[in-house]
């Protein structure tokens, strides 16, 4: 299927690694021209030499923290008007709610839902006035059902669900669409980080930790960064102009309600 966007321009936040990786690869494969991020610019160099050899659509990077008010504009100066956003950042950390101070809902609040809160009114009306465009803001599972260790990320990432909840709706007779798409356990750096910890914690090797974790899945597996990408692009399609507002789950079957 020709998703009907080949030459499309895309922001995609926080891609040398991961789901934003997923997103901008799959992106590139339609011939769209992505502007990719991260801060790690040695990172970010290696991953645009691999989207660049898929030879689709070209590849600008931008080394910059995407949480802060500079590394947006950066990113906003590589690609003024892009037709498609990707948000995207790092996760809060996990722990107890009683350790968290002011300063770390602060951060969990501006990377998770400022950010791309943000970069959508900076990009939004250019998109309604050119009648394309498409926004996936990357979330979690956790904005379905939380995880009680990720209280920064359940309420960080609710609040953006109930924001753009608002504004999907009046961007969609533009052609603009604005959709959350919410990662259950997808096989990244992220995840693998995590198997580490919780390895530890229960004094099993990783090995055994990532079986019991991917078998514990109905699926029987961890999602794959390439079928993350692959369901952002077609969200990013021609095709799917009547789909906004929405808060689309990829977990392998893991939340257990009927809807
Ligand atoms: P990952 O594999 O660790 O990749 C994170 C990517 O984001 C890297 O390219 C990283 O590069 C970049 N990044 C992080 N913070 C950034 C910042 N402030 N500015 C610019 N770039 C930044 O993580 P992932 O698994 O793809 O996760 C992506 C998002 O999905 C996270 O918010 C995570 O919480 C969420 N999520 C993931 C899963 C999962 O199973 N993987 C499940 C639920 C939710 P640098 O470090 O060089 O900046």
């Amino acid at each position: 299927m020709d998703l009907g966007i080949a030459g499309k321009k895309a922001i995609v936040c926080a891609a040398s690694k991961g789901l934003g990786k997923g997103c901008a690869e799959s992106l590139v494969k339609e011939g769209v021209d992505v502007t990719i991020c991260a801060r790690t610019a040695e990172t970010l160099e290696a991953t645009a030499d691999e989207l660049r050899a898929l030879g689709g659509g070209s590849v600008t990077t931008v080394a910059c923290d995407i949480t802060s008010e500079s590394g947006r504009a950066e990113i906003l100066k590589a690609c003024p008007n892009p037709d498609i956003l990707v948000n995207n950042a790092g996760g809060p950390p996990p722990g107890d709610f009683r350790d968290w101070d002011r300063d770390d809902w602060i951060k969990a609040v501006d990377a998770n839902m400022l950010t791309p809160i943000f970069l959508i009114k900076a990009t939004v009306d250019g998109m309604i006035d050119r009648k394309f465009g498409r926004i996936v803001n990357i979330t979690s599972s956790a904005v379905k059902a939380p995880i009680d260790i990720l209280g920064l990320s359940n309420g960080a990432r609710a609040g953006l669900t109930g924001f753009v909840a608002g504004i999907a709706r009046k961007t969609v007779r533009h052609n603009v669409t604005i959709n959350g798409l919410l990662p259950g356990p997808f096989y990244t750096d992220r995840l693998i980080s995590n198997l580490k910890v919780n390895a530890e914690k229960q004094g099993l090797s990783f090995d055994e930790m990532a079986k019991q974790r991917a078998e514990g899945n109905p699926a029987g597996r961890f999602g794959t960064a390439e079928e993350f990408g692959d369901y952002c692009a077609y969200l990013c399609s021609a095709q799917a102009g009547f789909v906004t507002g929405q808060n689309l789950l990829m977990d392998g079957g893991a939340f257990p309600g009927t809807l």
